[in-house]
């Protein structure tokens, strides 16, 4: 609290990410959903080549060339893309764009009660009210509750964080279909994991009110470069334009831009690191699932898995942390017998799994 402070920021909790190493602590580290492989080996090229004396001038505002790489690999026109410092900003600017302000009268904007903490941030630090709608058994999400929900938005994670669960493209359209008034976005961070592969970029043509919005941290991983994307009719991302230009005239600087733009076009290298990724997701589940271990099947790149009756998933957690092993653990009620644990490498998954097996066996004993 300080008196220095306006009421906003007096009263606002902000959003708390996952714990970060400390500079040069050895960890494994599968609290952040960040990807173990290199981004493109085209990144070396450019950081050694470009033009640095460049840097003295400001960056394309719109990130041309990137929007036209997200718009040649996704088959829609630039004027469709739209890209941001990371994707936190880009849903931070959906948010003031397409949503309503808090009022008497206001509706509501749909979030699934255990998705992405930083929906219910947003919403509060724009004066926006949420209506959260419960998951169903084993934290599914029925299409259902959202098309007979009044409300003045909907903003779906999919595959939804954290319980690693994938919703259907022809359940999106119904969610679409059924609220032709409100804006549906449908936050894909995590769909490049999904097997097999599908996204709401394809319903774009018969959804005006989709709004589909990637990242290139987590598929591409890029986390440290911060860049994320929005794809959708001209006219919602025209509105977008709108925001930022109201905000920040170059949220993307020279370097990011041409990283990421020349990530998104090495599309084999991205195959080869997603195809590992989801290689290593199933031994992991497997691997859990023998210990007793038991979770929904994972379409992202992480799984959301309750340990075996009699271990506590919180001092699993803090026991796997002592082992310099970081997974998130949420203290939420409803999902706190539960750890999100990243897929690393095939070789920190091992030393990971082989962990989980002594505290078990420990656990166990005593
Ligand atoms: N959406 C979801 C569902 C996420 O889990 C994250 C990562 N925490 C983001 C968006 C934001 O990713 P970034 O800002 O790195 O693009």
């Amino acid at each position: 609290m300080s008196e220095f402070w306006n009421k906003k920021i007096n009263e606002i909790e902000p959003y708390v990410a996952g714990e970060q190493p400390k500079k040069g602590e050895k960890v494994i580290k599968l609290n952040t959903n960040e990807n173990p492989f290199p981004p493109t080996p085209m990144a070396r090229v450019i950081l050694r080549t470009c033009d640095v004396a460049e840097l003295r001038l400001y960056p394309n505002a719109n990130s041309q060339d990137l929007l036209e790489a997200v718009a040649e690999k996704e088959g829609v026109k630039p004027t469709q893309v739209f890209a941001g410092n990371g994707s936190d900003e880009v849903l931070a600017l959906c948010f003031q764009t397409f949503f309503e302000k808090e009022h008497d009268t206001a509706l509501p904007v749909l979030v699934p009660e255990f998705s992405y903490s930083f929906y219910p941030v947003f919403a509060k630090f724009y004066d926006i009210r949420t209506l959260k709608i419960p998951l169903k058994e084993d934290l599914k999400l029925d299409p259902e509750d959202y098309v007979n929900t009044p409300n003045c938005g909907i903003v779906i994670a999919n595959p939804n964080a954290p319980t690693s669960r994938s919703i259907s493209i022809e359940d999106i359209k119904r969610i679409c279909q059924g609220n032709a008034d409100s804006v549906v976005l449908i936050d894909e961070a995590y769909a490049a994991f999904s097997d097999p592969y599908e996204t709401a970029v394809s319903l774009l043509s018969e959804c005006p009110n989709l709004v589909v919005v990637r990242t290139c941290s987590k598929s591409h991983s890029l986390a440290g470069l911060r860049v994320g994307y929005a794809i959708a009719s001209e006219e919602l991302i025209e509105g977008l334009y709108r925001a930022k230009d109201s905000f920040n005239s170059y949220p993307v600087d020279r370097l990011a831009q041409m990283i990421a733009a020349a990530a998104i076009k090495d599309a084999a290298y991205n195959k080869k690191c997603i195809d590992q990724i989801i290689a290593t997701r199933k031994y992991t589940e497997d691997e859990l699932k023998k210990i007793g271990f038991s979770m929904p099947k994972s379409s992202a790149n992480f799984v959301f898995a309750k340990p075996p009756a009699g271990i506590d998933a919180e001092t699993l957690y803090k026991n796997l942390r002592s082992k310099g092993i970081l997974v998130r653990y949420f203290k939420t009620a409803g999902i706190n017998d539960r750890l999100r644990i990243t897929i690393g490498s095939q070789e920190d998954m091992e030393k990971f799994i082989a962990a989980v097996k002594e505290e078990v066996s420990n656990a166990k004993d005593s």
